[in-house]
């Protein structure tokens, strides 16, 4: 199904925002695309805004290269820079799965003043939770297409024809550079030591919701799902009691 296929009553309601958290090989970005498609949200990537950030050479992307070649953090302020940029853009008005983002208590803060700006507001904050044992094993087995960028893993979801992607048929197929498992175990740490704390961040305002993502991918993307459809009944319901005052 593609974005245009979503659920063409999506539009009838506030536009909803989701962060997805989690440590990297969670299924984050796997995640967020289904959403994409399924409900009609943008999935807001810092690490793919990066990427082409860095393919692309700008000042921003040569400063974050060498960071994120080693697993660490990019500075704050360059990471809410090309986020800010990109919430600005009138699709995301359809509403947004942020995924990657915030990854720091002071990029929480900041979203939370970008999104007073805008119309937007954080309903959920959704915690993918994993035993990072599995982790470099999932990471280390994960390609996309560089076509169309469907994720592919050699273990849980190979393409139907080897190495041609069954989305758009693309033949050419790509692995991170930084899914090698010494830069992993740096990821795992930043994960540890800077965002994992934004799990009771984001409980203390009462958003959070946790789902097991040990289990397969279909099975991880209904949990999800059954969290926004009820997330879109309680944003109905908000708009009708408001109606009604
Ligand atoms: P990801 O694609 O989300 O795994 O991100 C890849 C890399 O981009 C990370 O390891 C970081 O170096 C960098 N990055 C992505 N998002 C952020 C963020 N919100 N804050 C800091 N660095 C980030």
């Amino acid at each position: 199904m593609s974005a245009t296929n979503a659920d063409p009553h999506i539009h009838d309601v506030n536009p909803i925002v989701l962060i997805l958290l989690g440590p990297p090989g969670a299924g984050k970005g796997t995640q967020a695309r289904i959403l994409e498609e399924k409900f009609g949200l943008v999935q807001l990537s810092t690490g793919d805004l990066l990427r082409s950030a860095v393919a692309a050479g700008t000042e921003a992307g040569k400063q974050a290269k060498s960071v994120m070649e080693a697993g660490g953090l990019v500075s704050d302020d360059i990471v809410i820079s090309v986020l800010s940029d990109r919430i600005a853009q009138p699709d995301c008005s359809k509403g947004v799965i942020l995924d990657g983002f915030p990854r720091t208590t002071v990029q929480a803060g900041e979203l939370d003043n970008v999104l007073d700006n805008s119309k937007l507001k954080i309903n959920a904050a959704i915690s993918l939770e994993v035993d990072d044992s599995e982790m470099v094993t999932r990471i280390s087995g994960r390609f996309t297409c560089g076509t169309c960028g469907e994720g592919y893993h050699d273990v849980y979801k190979r393409p139907k024809v080897d190495g041609v992607c069954d989305k758009c048929g693309g033949t050419h197929m790509k692995r991170r550079e930084d899914d090698n498992p010494e830069t992993v175990a740096e990821r795992l740490k930043a994960y540890h030591a800077q965002t994992a704390p934004l799990i009771t961040y984001y409980q203390g305002k009462e958003i959070l919701k946790t789902v097991n993502a040990m289990s397969d991918i279909n099975n991880i993307s209904n949990a999800l799902s059954n969290i926004v459809n009820t997330l879109r009944t309680d944003v109905k319901k908000d708009i009708g009691m408001k109606q009604e005052v």
